[in-house]
């Protein structure tokens, strides 16, 4: 059977999941998502990453038109239909389809859109020896422009950053702030370890707040490492004893180069790897 694709409360074949050319979401990027993992036939942090959808919405004034329970149902039924245990979910909501001026009051039917498929991974050897990146000359975007905090459909500005990456031969690319101080990665958060501390950018950095680096802080707490969120400068990055990046589909993955500088030893160092460990065990529990 073909995979299948839950939009607005129906179930289509993968091929004929189709949304219309007038939905404002294709037209302006103009709608939110999620990205979300399940292991074992459960979703990782399912009310988390629900919350930062409705909370995307509300920065942008969409209504969704469905619970939250509705919502939850839906990934459930949509995933268990497919025969998915350990999968990928993604989670749309868009405008919906309008008039071709901006209008959003002119648009109806905001569309909401379930995918759930197998996970892509990072290679295997990135998790053993470690990622490399590079940091994007595209500045993560102001957050008086288009707040990082509101995962919406307008990826553009994370995408000219992977783009950059991508030329210089590196899968993720790290990304700084107006003000020239570490953000994050184009889809994932970032972390230094220095003196034994973990370090990581706060939420005013202008930053999407990560469902998985939450939970690495918590767990760093739980393993009685102070956990501190504070201004980084790419420098914090150059002198860091280790590095690694968060993301729900990345999970925790170590990076040993920054901008051909080796960080630290040059490997994935201790308390990344466990930490990488703690959240496998986490995830999988
Ligand atoms: N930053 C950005 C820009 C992202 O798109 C993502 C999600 N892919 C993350 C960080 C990591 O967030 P999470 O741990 O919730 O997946």
């Amino acid at each position: 059977m073909a995979l299948q694709v839950y939009i607005d409360g129906q179930l289509y074949d993968k091929e004929n999941a189709k949304i219309s050319v007038y939905d404002h979401g294709l037209l302006y990027g103009d709608g939110v998502f999620e990205g979300m993992r399940s292991y074992s036939g459960k979703v990782f942090r399912l009310q988390q990453h629900l919350d930062r959808l409705w909370d995307s919405a509300k920065a942008i004034a969409l209504a969704i038109p469905i619970t939250q329970a509705a919502m939850a149902q839906a990934v459930n039924d949509t995933l268990q239909v497919n025969g998915i245990r350990d999968g990928y979910i993604r989670l749309v909501v868009t405008r919906g389809a309008g008039t071709l001026g901006l209008d959003p009051n002119r648009t109806s039917n905001p569309q909401v859109i379930i995918i759930t498929d197998h996970v892509s991974l990072y290679p295997r050897e990135f998790y053993e020896q470690g990622l490399e990146i590079v940091t994007a000359s595209t500045t993560r975007n102001h957050p008086a422009a288009l707040n990082p905090r509101i995962k919406s459909l307008n990826y553009l500005n994370n995408i000219l950053a992977k783009l950059e990456g991508m030329k210089a031969g590196c899968i993720e690319a790290l990304m700084l702030n107006h003000k020239g101080e570490v953000a994050e990665c184009t889809g994932d958060n970032i972390f230094l370890v220095r003196g034994g501390q973990l370090l990581t950018p706060p939420t005013d950095a202008g930053i999407l707040e990560g469902i998985t680096r939450a939970a690495v802080m918590e767990l760093a707490t739980g393993a009685g490492i102070l956990v501190r969120e504070l201004s980084l400068s790419r420098h914090d990055v150059y002198v860091a004893d280790e590095c690694f990046l968060t993301g729900s589909a990345a999970e925790v993955i170590p990076v040993v180069k920054v901008d051909n500088r080796p960080i630290g030893q040059g490997t994935p160092g201790p308390v990344t790897r466990d930490l990488m460990r703690r959240f496998h065990e986490l995830a999988r529990s």
